[in-house]
């Protein structure tokens, strides 16, 4: 603990939307404070558009921005690419892969991580999309399925290779099934020469009885027309049972895919349980009005790790909520050094929206609920204004104007995980080197192109 009249130690752990706006308020408002910002990745990442790159429209430096590069201007800010693995509420200290750091103030903002619901076992064949490194591989399944399917000569295997199931109905599958559909629209039929566009099929699957819950029925509903006009078969009030490498389960009816995507639950980062004090039953830590925990008013919670009670309900898991939380943050540890009370923190509610693909968006704002054109419109506005980085604003724009001008996405890559041209000697393979002071390197791992495998992995059958 730093005496009197040391700078306080804030230590923030995610540079994330909450993170990253509690380290820039506090730095833009104090230079007296000593503030250090951890993240697992040297970037902060723009999620509501990690779509894009799963679906090849953006790259992912067109989303993301390295945190020390936004934060460069702040001379009492350092930025460390580390990963907390516990904190220690008594010693006041976070334990993390290169040691650990000690604060006087603590801010959590490690968001969330996808939620299989118990079958962990589902993520191999179903991956979910949460961070870059995740739309990067959806994006590789998805045109390695379509490259696939160009070589195929098997009607049914070429159905399952056009066959793309995404669970989950909210904002995040209701993306990524419209952009799946206006791919299978537009792209195929002028990039590919052997695929038949009306054999792909695009299943959307939710459990509950429409999808986009959180939004008005009518916006739901018109949701649902948008996306059947792209070609898109929505199954509500469906639970998916089992998924395996070639398809998945729904009670007694399998349907055969290469290509499952998971957009379907989320639980809090695993920092929560360790922490030893009261959780709600998603697993977030339960915060009081000042946004800290109750009995530590040293250590704030934010983002979609906390649960925050506001008109009885718990705040959603967005963008703005982790904004204005990251802010207020802030806002309670510069009183506390000044030695004011604190305020309440109160979340404004400016609405939502979700994009299912050109010219077709659904907002609602207050009593305003509205679709098509104009939601589309503010949609981007609002996308590109949030953006971090003026350079990633200027691009995404330009990308942006010119996929809807040529109907074409500008990341159509597929990039494989293999990066070395040469395979490795044999003796080199073993797990020791054999000298026992040599390099130790890799075990080669097999790529879904060259071992003719489906984009889940499984391996096709010799014809
Ligand atoms: C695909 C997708 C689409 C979305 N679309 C929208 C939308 O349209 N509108 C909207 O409002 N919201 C949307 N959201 C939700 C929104 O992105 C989140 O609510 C928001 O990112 C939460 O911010 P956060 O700072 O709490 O967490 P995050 O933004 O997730 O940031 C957490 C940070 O913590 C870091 N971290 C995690 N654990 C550790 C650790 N142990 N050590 C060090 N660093 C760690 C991570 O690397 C990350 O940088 C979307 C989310 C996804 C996944």
């Amino acid at each position: 603990m730093a005496g009197e009249n040391a700078a306080k130690k804030v230590v923030v752990i995610g540079g994330g939307f909450a993170g990253l706006n509690t380290a820039k308020k506090l730095a833009q408002k104090s230079k007296d404070l000593d503030i250090t910002i951890l993240d697992r990745h040297n970037y902060h990442l723009f999620q509501p558009l990690l779509y894009q790159v799963a679906m090849a429209g953006l790259s992912p430096g067109e989303i993301a921005v390295p945190i020390r590069t936004v934060l460069a201007k702040y001379k009492n800010v350092r930025s460390i690419l580390a990963e907390a693995k516990t904190i220690d509420l008594q010693k006041r200290q976070v334990v993390t892969d290169f040691g650990p750091v000690d604060y006087d103030y603590l801010v959590m903002a490690c968001g969330a991580q996808h939620s299989y619901f118990g079958h962990e076992e589902w993520e191999p064949f179903a991956p979910g999309l949460k961070t870059l490194e995740q739309a990067t591989e959806v994006r590789r399944r998805v045109l390695l399925a379509f490259e696939m399917a160009e070589r195929e000569s098997d009607p049914q295997k070429m159905r399952e290779l056009l066959t793309f199931v995404i669970v989950g109905g909210g904002p995040t599958g209701v993306e990524l099934a419209g952009a799946l559909g206006e791919i299978t629209r537009y792209t195929l039929s002028r990039d590919f020469r052997h695929i038949d566009p009306a054999r792909t099929r695009v299943i959307l699957i939710e459990a509950g009885g429409r999808i986009l819950p959180s939004f008005d029925p009518e916006l739901s509903q018109r949701a649902t027309r948008d996306l059947e006009n792209l070609g898109v078969t929505i199954w509500t009030n469906t639970r998916v049972t089992e998924i395996v490498p070639d398809g998945v389960t729904l009670g007694n009816e399998k349907i055969r895919s290469a290509t499952v995507l998971w957009a379907a639950g989320v639980k809090p980062s695993p920092l929560n349980a360790a922490l030893g004090v009261p959780l709600d039953r998603a697993g977030r830590v339960i915060i009081g009005p000042d946004l800290s925990i109750p009995g530590h008013p040293e250590v704030f919670v934010i983002g979609d790790q906390a649960c925050f009670m506001q008109d009885g309900k718990p705040l959603p898991g967005l963008a703005p909520v982790a904004m204005q939380q990251g802010r207020a943050a802030a806002r309670a540890i510069l009183a506390d050094v000044k030695g004011q009370a604190r305020s309440q923190f109160k979340y404004t509610d400016k609405g939502q929206m979700a994009t299912i693909g050109r010219s077709k968006a659904v907002a609602e704002s207050g009593k305003l609920r509205f679709g098509g054109t104009m939601a589309w419109l503010a949609w981007l506005l609002v996308h590109i204004y949030y953006l971090v980085g003026f350079k990633n604003r200027m691009i995404v724009l330009i990308q942006w104007f010119w996929a809807y001008a040529t109907f074409r996405r500008g990341a159509q890559l597929i990039v494989n995980k293999e990066w070395r041209s040469f395979e490795t000697p044999p003796m080199m393979n073993q797990e020791e080197p054999v000298s026992g002071t040599g390099p130790k390197f890799a075990q080669p791992q097999p790529t879904a192109a060259s071992t003719a495998t489906f984009p889940s992995g499984k391996p096709i059958p010799a014809q």
